[in-house]
């Protein structure tokens, strides 16, 4: 396996970073994950979008273009010979000192690694998820971004640590107000009398491509939906519930809380929603 390490393609075995790096030291850096199907990189330029805005908001200057980040990419898939995979694309900070100060860091780390993907059970996609509220509160907008994939995923940690704990599949995210936000790594969605639901980003959720690609989806199929605020209350009552995101693709969520949804399968929405999504991993992509 071949990655990507700042200029040149090394050995899995020789991709190491210095640990004096930023990235290492204090999560100072982003990231972004994406994936292959049938040998094209899924909406590219949407996750370089969202890499660059957020290396901007840190004032972390990724050293490539973008144009130069598609060709790093797809030649990393292509070096490796991926048909379908994982690709984590990393921006760090680079090597310091023991210091916060970023001054002191002379110059970013890129790291992509393409790797085969290790498919969530497909047991998993017919039974559903079962999901459990957190404590853990998303960050403020004010201190920090959710649209910022940044290295610092801590919050997301506890949060996916407590759903550990509780023995459930995945958290349900709650802002300080009270509102569903999104999963640990994942956007949340519900239907009810046939209209389809996700809270508005500015809530507290990253703005997430999958979530935006099944919105499409959604709309194109003729479905009514809505980008509006819910509750705990309004999910346990919902017909369907399921989650989206780059690694999990869409997956139903039966059980919230330790309320069944509906009839505590995965509902015909979201079957439905999974099969377009699938068709559409296939026919777009870059090369
Ligand atoms: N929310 C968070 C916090 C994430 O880290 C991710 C994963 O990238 C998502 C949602 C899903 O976003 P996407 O569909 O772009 O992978």
């Amino acid at each position: 396996q071949w990655i990507f390490l700042s200029g040149e393609f090394v050995r899995k075995e020789d991709a190491v970073i210095s640990v004096y790096d930023h990235g290492f030291l204090y999560g100072d850096g982003v990231f972004e994950g994406l994936r292959v199907y049938s040998g094209n990189v899924f909406k590219l330029e949407e996750h370089l979008d969202r890499l660059y805005d957020s290396a901007k908001s840190i004032m972390l200057e990724v050293p490539y273009t973008k144009e130069e980040m598609t060709s790093i990419i797809t030649g990393t898939v292509q070096r490796n010979q991926l048909e379908s995979a994982y690709i984590r694309v990393v921006v760090s900070r680079g090597a310091g000192n023991l210091g916060l100060d970023p001054a002191a860091c002379a110059e970013p780390r890129v790291v992509v690694i393409a790797e085969k993907l290790s498919m969530f059970p497909e047991e998993l996609y017919d039974q559903g998820l079962r999901l459990g509220s957190v404590a853990s509160r998303r960050n403020r907008p004010d201190v920090l971004s959710p649209q910022v994939k940044s290295l610092n995923y801590l919050n997301n940690i506890l949060v996916k640590i407590e759903a550990n704990q509780a023995g459930v599949d995945e958290a349900l995210m709650l802002n300080d107000q009270g509102y569903v936000t999104e999963g640990s790594a994942d956007n949340i969605f519900i239907v009810k009398n046939g209209t389809i639901y996700t809270p508005p980003v500015h809530l507290g959720a990253l703005e997430g491509i999958t979530r935006n690609t099944i919105i499409e989806l959604a709309e194109e199929a003729g479905y009514k939906m809505k980008e509006q605020a819910f509750t705990r209350h309004d999910v346990f009552v919902a017909d369907e519930v399921f989650l989206t995101g780059t690694a999990v693709e869409v997956i139903a969520a039966v059980d919230v809380d330790g309320r069944k949804i509906a009839d505590g399968r995965p509902g015909e929405v979201t079957r439905h929603l999974r099969t377009l999504f699938k068709e559409r991993v296939t026919t777009d992509g870059v090369q």
